[in-house]
């Protein structure tokens, strides 16, 4: 590495509803370590919650792990974010970039009195060290953009978008977890988290994290059993298109788009989707895209890899039936 950070980054790493941390998490300590050698890991949870993470969390690439005892809402979560950045001198913080990483960048470099920036790929250390860059789409993915941000000052909050980091798996494996004193603001434990339930939608895989996405669009004509037919044998989360969404035919979570949640998977499937801008906007940082579409002149066509002109319920079952004959 020509250029190396000095200071640690500081890490948010986001653990799922069985206590391991997110696959997004991991991608965050590869970013970090890409960056400098150290890479501190802040586990929203006691001791003993951070202690069972630790090894992941330092194969990953965590050289510290501090432990806040707060919620995990965006609002104590940026109160524990910035405390994290204050106590630990850390030179930036790197947040998953989803609806909840987004707002604890917000509301974090508000506290720290710093600056903050979401989607953020690519993230390098400019010539002479005192900033760091990033790659960001914008204008519907129709521009690649680069933003700066200071180092030097409060540390900035970057989101990075989830899938733009490989994971490693080369770290120690040691870590004990320093506990994180954090008195979270009157106003970030005014909110509650009453009941979280799992929605249908999200049986699969995180949308935002999944290797392999499979989305429905107005082609599937509501038949999202078909979509998931595909999606359960290859492990990959179901999406859909806006129009999709509005007919009801699945919850509004699973948008993709411009209004709807960005995706960054290995392979991209969709089925009876035309392309739109609207839509296509949220998968550009897909690696390879399949499209099933029985419209020749369908604009998805132009950025399809492999593409199919069909209709989707004479090719979904072949695809299917294929794959259960390659894998025996
Ligand atoms: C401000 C704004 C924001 C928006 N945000 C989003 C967003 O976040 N996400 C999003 O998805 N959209 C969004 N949209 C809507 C977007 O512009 C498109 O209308 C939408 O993406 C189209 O969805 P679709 O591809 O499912 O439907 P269509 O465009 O109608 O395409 C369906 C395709 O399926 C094909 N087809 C039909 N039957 C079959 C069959 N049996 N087999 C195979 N193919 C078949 C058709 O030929 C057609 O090409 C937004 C629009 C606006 C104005």
């Amino acid at each position: 590495m020509s250029h190396a950070l000095d200071t640690p980054i500081l890490v948010l790493a986001d653990l799922d509803d069985a206590g391991h941390p997110t696959g997004a998490a991991l991608e965050l300590l590869a970013a970090a370590r890409s960056l400098g050698p150290q890479a501190i890991a802040l586990v929203l949870g006691d001791a003993a919650a951070a202690s069972a993470v630790g090894p992941a969390l330092a194969t990953a690439g965590a050289t510290r792990l501090l432990a806040a005892a707060v919620p995990a809402l965006a609002g104590c979560a940026a109160d524990a974010v910035a405390a994290g950045a204050q106590a630990t001198g850390a030179a930036a913080v790197l947040v998953t970039s989803d609806y909840r990483g987004k707002e604890i960048a917000g509301r974090a470099a508000v506290l720290l009195g710093s600056a903050a920036s979401s989607d953020l790929a690519d993230l390098r250390l400019a010539e002479g060290g005192d900033a760091l860059t990033g790659a960001k789409l914008v204008l519907s993915g129709s521009w690649s953009t680069t933003s700066e941000l200071a180092l030097g000052g409060p540390a900035p909050v970057i989101a990075v978008r989830p899938g733009a980091y490989e994971a490693v798996a080369d770290g120690i494996a040691e870590l004990t977890p320093e506990v994180l004193e954090v008195a979270p603001a009157a106003e970030s434990v005014a909110v509650e988290l009453v009941e979280s339930e799992r929605s249908a939608a999200a049986a699969g895989p995180e949308l935002t994290e999944a290797r392999t996405v499979v989305v429905g669009g107005r082609g599937v004509d509501g038949d999202f059993d078909l979509v998931r037919s595909l999606a359960e044998p290859l492990g990959a989360a179901v999406g859909a298109t806006r129009v999709a969404c509005d007919e009801g035919w699945i919850e509004r979570s699973a948008q993709v788009g411009q209004t709807g949640v960005s995706v960054s998977p290995r392979l991209y499937i969709g089925l009876g989707v035309s392309g739109a801008v609207h839509h296509t906007s949220g998968i550009q940082g897909a690696q390879a895209i399949v499209a099933v579409c029985d419209d020749s002149e369908a604009p998805i066509f132009e950025m399809a890899d492999f593409g199919v002109v069909g209709d989707v319920g004479e090719v979904v079952p072949q695809m299917v039936a294929e794959l259960a004959r390659l894998r025996g």
